[in-house]
């Protein structure tokens, strides 16, 4: 560059001239200068301070019992696991309100993010939607079978924060105390418990990326999510008041509950083997069986609250029908209900979708597709037949319904 043409160089913010300057910095055509680098700074810490200030909608927090009772009108049974569920929520509530209102006092109330061990379909997301009704903070609910390690295929762990940042619509401070429901935590496990044999793109890699977000860290969003690169702006994210909730099947952890219940007679579970449970083993579900399962002891002190949820009988399911605020058989006698038809189903009629469901070892999640596939027939004829105003569903109509192909297909569902 010519002697000439670099005295001509002018700050490309201010038009400063850099020979006015003790510093100015760039090459080519931009360059900044230390004015504009000062007045930069300062709008980054009053920026800082206006995210710790800005005003946030007040929170109405629900006492644990409350919390319980709300989750009570949608999901059937599981009484342990809504217990802890609201208690860490609840927690969770203080510690965020607690921390502005006493900033002086140094007692520092530790997270409880929760870890639910139960079956698929037994109404572990459900829980974390119904809870997310209730609140008013941000919640998104992220799955953990999509994450990789970076620079693999699939999504950064950033990501689920991408997502907690939309929901509160990009509300930065509003983000920083939100709830992350991380689902299938199960699926990032260790697959072999020696970590150097192969490179385990999917497990341990992404349970150390995600440790980050756990422990409470300054975090770089990518705002619209997607992977990072080098020229995308970041959001900074706190992640040191968000609580994470993960759900899993655990898929085989009984094994590990019950050799472990076995051997161990000093453990935090100290039951003799013939009076436990052995149809539920689940509910002895703790820490260290998450460990054996392939989760890193560090992500699983990163939750110290550990809950299980109950597989569903018979019973359950058959209150999972009807009881439940929005459940599935008032859900179809509202849509005929809009043509003008009632809607009757008999006992042996609900007895008899269990029974498929339990055969079909669809838990919950199976429910819906046997009852559709017994109702479509109905809810396509009826809304144009005038002459109808009553369906009336037997345990025959359902089985007739129910054979044939759409048999064969719910099998496999
Ligand atoms: P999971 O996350 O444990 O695999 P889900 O919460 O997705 O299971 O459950 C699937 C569906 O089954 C839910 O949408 C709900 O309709 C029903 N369901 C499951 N468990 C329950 C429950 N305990 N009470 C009411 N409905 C349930």
């Amino acid at each position: 560059m010519s002697e000439k043409k670099k005295k001509e160089n002018r700050c490309s913010f201010c038009g400063t001239p850099e020979n006015q300057v003790k510093l100015f910095y760039g090459d080519n055509n931009a360059f900044v200068c230390e004015n504009c680098i000062t007045n930069g700074q300062k709008l980054l810490e009053d920026q800082q301070k206006e995210r710790e200030t800005k005003s946030l909608p007040s929170l109405d927090i629900k006492k644990p019992i409350e919390i319980k009772t709300f989750l009570d009108q949608y999901v059937i049974g599981q009484d342990d696991a809504k217990r802890s569920l609201a208690v860490a929520v609840y927690n969770h509530f203080k510690r965020i309100t607690y921390k502005k209102q006493d900033e002086l006092n140094d007692v520092e109330i530790e997270k409880s993010n929760i870890i639910m061990v139960g079956a698929t379909g037994t109404g572990k997301t459900l829980m974390a939607r119904t809870i997310a009704k209730m609140l008013n903070v941000p919640f998104c609910i992220a799955d953990a079978t999509i994450l990789t390690e970076a620079g693999y295929v699939g999504e950064d762990v950033e990501n689920i924060l991408t997502r907690l940042l939309q929901a509160s619509d990009y509300n930065i401070t509003a983000a920083e105390r939100g709830i992350v429901f991380i689902d299938e935590i199960d699926k990032i496990a260790r697959k072999s418990d020696n970590p150097s044999l192969t490179r385990d793109v999917s497990g341990e890699g992404v349970q150390q990326a995600l440790l980050k977000l756990l422990e409470g860290a300054l975090v770089n969003v990518p705002p619209q999510g997607g992977r990072k690169h080098p020229d995308q702006k970041m959001i900074q994210i706190n992640t040191k008041n968000i609580l994470f909730i993960a759900g899993g099947a655990f898929d085989g952890i009984e094994a590990r509950i019950a050799s472990r219940l076995n051997t161990n007679t000093i453990g935090f579970v100290n039951q003799h083997a013939e009076d436990l449970d052995k149809e539920n083993l689940i509910k002895y579900a703790a820490p260290q069986d998450l460990k054996s399962f392939g989760l890193i002891p560090e992500i699983v002190g990163r939750f110290p609250v550990v809950t299980s949820l109950n597989t569903l009988d018979k019973a359950a399911l058959r209150r999972i029908l009807v009881e439940p605020k929005d459940a599935l058989v008032k859900q179809y006698t509202k849509l005929l209900e809009i043509d003008n038809i009632k809607l009757i189903f008999d006992d042996d009629a609900l007895d008899f979708v269990v029974n498929k469901a339990l055969e079909f070892k669809t838990g919950a999640r199976g429910l819906r597709s046997i009852l559709e596939a017994i109702m479509t027939d109905a809810m396509f004829e009826l809304p144009s037949d005038k002459t109808i105003s009553e369906l009336h569903i037997t345990a025959d109509y359902a089985n007739k319904q129910l054979s044939g192909k759409v048999l064969k297909q719910l099998k496999s569902a």
